[in-house]
């Protein structure tokens, strides 16, 4: 299917299944070479990273620990703006080595926000990996993001995890909004 509608939207295709795939194997080679001989602790980021998580995992050959969190984002009534909470972090990563596992970085707040509520755990070490990010879109630098799977332009996008208004996650392939 090269164009879907989701809510009325219409989408086009932009990276298949096998593009992703490859790129994923790709990533889970280095993360073998990196992290040989070390234990790290892989956390995926819900809902969207549920579908790269596992197929990224399936390519990792190191022992390794997983596990999740969900953020939730409200816009506040005060002048503050965003307010986020996280569920479900692991409490005991002091003196690990985490992974957090990202379906997309935008503007990176979510990101940051993450890397605060780890960071305050004391890990060994920290580092991302996102299957996409779009570099035009980030307010500021994020050092620990090292595994970049696809730089995208800032355009939505939708499928493999991503959704557009709650639906679109089940879809194999990746696609923007016309
Ligand atoms: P950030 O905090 O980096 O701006 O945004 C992170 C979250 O916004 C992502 O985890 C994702 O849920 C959502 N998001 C950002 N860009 C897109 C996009 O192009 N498509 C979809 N479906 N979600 C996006």
């Amino acid at each position: 299917m090269n164009k879907i509608n989701i809510h009325q939207k219409e989408f086009e295709i932009f990276l298949e299944n096998e593009t992703i795939c490859k790129r994923t194997r790709l990533m889970g080679i280095q993360l073998n070479v990196d992290y040989e001989g070390q234990c790290p602790i892989f956390i995926g980021v819900l809902n969207g990273s549920f579908l790269f998580m596992a197929d990224l995992l399936k390519e990792v050959e190191v022992d390794c620990e997983v596990g999740f969190i969900r953020v939730a984002s409200y816009q506040g009534t005060a002048s503050s703006g965003e307010i986020k909470e996280t569920f479900g972090l692991p409490e005991n990563l002091g003196g690990k080595d985490v992974i957090i596992v990202e379906d997309i970085v935008d503007t990176g707040l979510t990101l940051q926000y993450i890397l605060e509520k780890v960071n305050a755990q004391n890990p060994a070490s920290i580092n991302v990996c996102s299957l996409l990010f779009k570099p035009a879109a980030l307010l500021s630098p994020i050092k620990e993001l090292t595994y970049v799977g696809f730089e995208i332009p800032n355009e939505f996008v939708v499928g493999y995890g991503l959704d557009y208004d709650g639906l679109g996650r089940n879809l194999k392939d990746i696609y923007r909004a016309i």
